[in-house]
């Protein structure tokens, strides 16, 4: 515990607690399922098994706490993860660290041209690097602002704060069950996820990994790197899957499931 991982310019992810393993994940799945029906299954199968048929319910009894650094923009993001649980340093109660999140210059791109949410080609790098400068600027005097209002005029730091932009650090507990994080981590390690935010997935799926590692494995093949199909996608590929026997990338098992699944 107490693991740390840098993410972005001043932001950091700690595991600070964990509840359970893979171990944890098979054990529940036997007592849920009862002796008998699955305990012929070694455990890496078992738990396998679980994941690609989409049992799921036993990795929410391996849980993790975080502590997170980040800015509040990506801190937005992360709380739509209704499932986690979180407690936040307070803007009211404590005075606000003028620590906010300064990109690199590789990270200053235009708007995308194919996707309205998310960024496109960098700018030349002067254009960027003025960008950048600007940035700090802005954030600089709006810091020094909330400063004025405590201190000059006695406002009170709930009121002070309304001036802070979104790019200011800001803390948390969160706590996260091993189910749905792995379903936080499919959205927000995704490619059109914001880059910030993928950073931050990495950083705590790096900080998961040792700990669970059979999970992780289970996650990225049948989860993180599978792909979903339309049913007219399912009729061309159905039309152009006539060897897949002579493959020997799937076990048995897999192989007679994954043509009842094609319908072949
Ligand atoms: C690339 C990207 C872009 C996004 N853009 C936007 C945006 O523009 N605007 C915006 O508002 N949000 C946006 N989101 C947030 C998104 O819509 C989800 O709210 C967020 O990703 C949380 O996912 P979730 O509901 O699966 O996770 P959780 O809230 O952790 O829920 C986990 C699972 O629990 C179940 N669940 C949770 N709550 C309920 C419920 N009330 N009823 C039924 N089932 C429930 C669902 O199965 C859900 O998948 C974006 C997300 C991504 C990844």
């Amino acid at each position: 515990m107490g693991k740390e991982k840098k993410v972005l310019d001043k932001g950091f992810v700690k595991i600070i607690d964990n509840m359970g393993d893979d171990n944890r994940v098979v054990q529940s799945a036997r007592v849920s399922y009862g002796a008998g029906t699955t305990t012929y299954r070694r455990d890496r199968e078992l738990l396998r098994y679980l994941m690609r048929h989409e049992h799921l319910s036993p990795f929410e009894q391996v849980a993790f706490v975080f502590h997170i650094k980040m800015p509040i923009f990506v801190a937005r993001q992360i709380v739509r993860h209704r499932t986690g649980k979180v407690s936040e340093i307070s803007g009211r109660y404590s005075l606000l660290k003028d620590e906010y999140y300064i990109p690199e210059a590789f990270r200053i791109q235009r708007q995308s041209k194919d996707s309205k949410q998310g960024s496109g080609e960098p700018l030349e790098e002067v254009q960027a690097y003025k960008v950048i400068s600007e940035m700090e600027k802005v954030c600089y005097d709006a810091f020094q602002q909330y400063g004025n209002f405590i201190e000059n005029d006695g406002l009170a730091r709930e009121e002070a704060r309304f001036v802070l932009p979104l790019n200011t650090y800001t803390e948390w507990y969160w706590q996260m069950d091993l189910r749905n994080l792995f379903n936080f981590l499919h959205l927000r390690l995704d490619s059109h996820a914001q880059f910030e935010t993928q950073q931050y997935a990495k950083a705590i799926y790096e900080l998961i990994k040792p700990i669970v590692p059979i999970s992780c494995e289970a996650f990225e093949d049948y989860i993180l790197n599978a792909k979903k199909f339309s049913a007219q996608e399912m009729e061309i590929i159905k039309r152009h899957l006539l060897h897949i026997e002579e493959e020997n990338i799937l076990s048995k098992l897999e192989l007679s499931e994954f043509k009842n699944k094609l319908g072949l």
